[in-house]
This record gives C-alpha cells, sequence and structure tokens, in this order.
C-alpha cells in the first residue's frame, strides 16, 4: 500500500480537496483506496455527509483502541472503491489523553499497515496544526504532498511546513518523498504569478510541474458534497489533478468512463 500525506501548515490551501480529488480520481481508475482525516474539523468526513461530531468510527477509536479490526474504523462512500477512515470532532483532546504515551507518533502508521492488504493507496488529510495528528500522518506516510496557494503570502506559511518536515525527517528511517503542489492558480493574477515564480525559485526540485488551477467547480462539488471527479469530470481542475497522479503514482491506467 503505497501512502501520502497531505498537509501544510496554512488552512484554506486546497489540502481536503486534493485528498478528496485524487482519492476519487484512484478510485474510479480501480484502485481500492482509504482516505484518512486527521483534521477534527472533519471537512473531508463531512464531504461524505457524514457528522465529525457523532461519529463512533475512525481515528479517535484507532488512538484509544490500537488494534480495532478494519470494519471498526473505515465506512464507506459514495464512490466504489473509495472508503473513509472518519475524523470525530473528539479527535483535538487526543494530543492531550494521550500525554507522554511512548509510540504516540507511530499510531496510525502501525494502523495502516495492519490494513495495508487492504488497500492500494491510502491518502492522509491533515489538520494546519504541527501537533500529533500531523506528526503521526507524515510518519504514517511515503509521499508527503504539499498543497501551496499560489498569493502573496505562500512562501511565508511554506517556511514553516518545510521545518516541520526537515524536524520529522531525522526521526524517520527513509526521509519523506516530498512534492511542492501550487494550488488555486489565477494566471491572470499578478501575486499569483509571482508567487508561482518564486516557488520555483526557491524550490527548484520540490515543486511539481502541474499546478491545479482556480476552478470554480471545486467550490460547487463541495457544496453539493460529491467529489469534484464524480461531477465535473472534464473540468480544468480535476483535468489538472489526474496530471499530478500520474507524477504521484506511476503506472496508472487512464480512467473508465462512463457515460
Ligand atoms: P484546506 O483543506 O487546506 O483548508 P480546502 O481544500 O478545504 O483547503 O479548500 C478551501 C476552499 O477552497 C474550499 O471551499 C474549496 O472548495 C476551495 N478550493 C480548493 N481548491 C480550489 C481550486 N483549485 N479552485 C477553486 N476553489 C478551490
Ligand atoms: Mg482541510
Amino acid at each position: 500500500m503505497r501512502v501520502i500525506a497531505v498537509a501544510n501548515q496554512k488552512g484554506g490551501v486546497g489540502k481536503t480537496t486534493t485528498a478528496i480529488t485524487l482519492g476519487t480520481l484512484l478510485a474510479l481508475r480501480g484502485r481500492r483506496v482509504l482516505l484518512v482525516d486527521m483534521d477534527p474539523q472533519g471537512s473531508l468526513t463531512s464531504y461524505f455527509q457524514y457528522e465529525p461530531e457523532q461519529m463512533g468510527k475512525g481515528v479517535y477509536e484507532v488512538f484509544r483502541r490500537p488494534g480495532l479490526p478494519l470494519q471498526k474504523v473505515v465506512v464507506g462512500t459514495s464512490v466504489k472503491g473509495l472508503a473513509l477512515m472518519p475524523a470525530n470532532t473528539a479527535q483535538a483532546t487526543l494530543e492531550r489523553q494521550l500525554g507522554a504515551r511512548p509510540g504516540k507518533g507511530l499510531v496510525l502508521a502501525q494502523a495502516l499497515h495492519r490494513y495495508r492488504d487492504r488497500f492500494d493507496v491510502a491518502i492522509v488529510d491533515s489538520p494546519p496544526v504541527l501537533g500529533l495528528l500531523m506528526v503521526n500522518a507524515l510518519a504514517a506516510s511515503r509521499q508527503l504532498l504539499i498543497p501551496v496557494e499560489t498569493d502573496f503570502m505562500a512562501l511565508k506559511g511554506l517556511e514553516r511546513i518545510m521545518g516541520s518536515l526537515a524536524m520529522v525527517n531525522k526521526s524517520l528511517r527513509r526521509p519523506l518523498d516530498a512534492r511542492i503542489l501550487p494550488t488555486l492558480y489565477d494566471p491572470r493574477a499578478r501575486a499569483g504569478v509571482e508567487a508561482l515564480r518564486q516557488l520555483y525559485r526557491k524550490y527548484p526540485r520540490l515543486v511539481l510541474d502541474e499546478v491545479i488551477p482556480e476552478d470554480p467547480k471545486f467550490r460547487e462539488a463541495a457544496r453539493q458534497q460529491q467529489p469534484a471527479p464524480v461531477l465535473y469530470p472534464r473540468s480544468p481542475g480535476v483535468v489538472a489533478y489526474e496530471r499530478v497522479l500520474a507524477h504521484l503514482v506511476p503506472g496508472l491506467q487512464p480512467a473508465a468512463r462512463t457515460g
């Protein structure tokens, strides 16, 4: 199983959109995909019409009762082949509850390792704070995708996550394969064009060639609580994520398009 974390210490940069869009595209290509919602806010979870205030299954249970079988921590979604380990708002209290318990940074890694034969890919959506939940997301993953909104403040937020990445990498046997994904790009906005140029200059090897354009279809899909690739498979934003996927998961077959 390939595990990909989506993280950035800034909110509203497209983390959850990236996780759900890539996960759905993979499922539409016949992959068995697990989405993990590490954000106590639970936007990924609410996307599938579940209530993060009421979930009795999911990340919280994984931390409180390690060793639970898969069906006790994962739910299905409207997309065939796409499963979800949902968030519960109580997740925010885990940091305090677990205190100094040894190995608390590896709980998710161990859980995913147990379920490794059940999925081809797991995509872990992270909260925008460096803490227990983000550390678990990074420690469970081989690949890290950092969505960065192409605006004035892009580089500022990025320095924080790069610092966190360096810190986490020190405690990992193999460093994470990290890539920066420019998002919400508007080629007509000077701030956007300038931010993208600075990104390529500062992190030439980390920035992906693919850029996710600003595409109103993502907000529309969120409003309808459906993944964008299901509603708008040909929209420019979804097509851009398809190209990102080709970088992340080489050897993918094209999606079987129905209808
Ligand atoms: P994060 O998880 O980093 O907080 P989200 O993925 O929730 O960010 O995105 C924040 C908002 O921006 C959401 O309303 C989402 O629908 C919208 N959005 C995300 N990506 C795009 C995009 N490429 N174009 C337009 N809107 C987007
Ligand atoms: Mg989010």
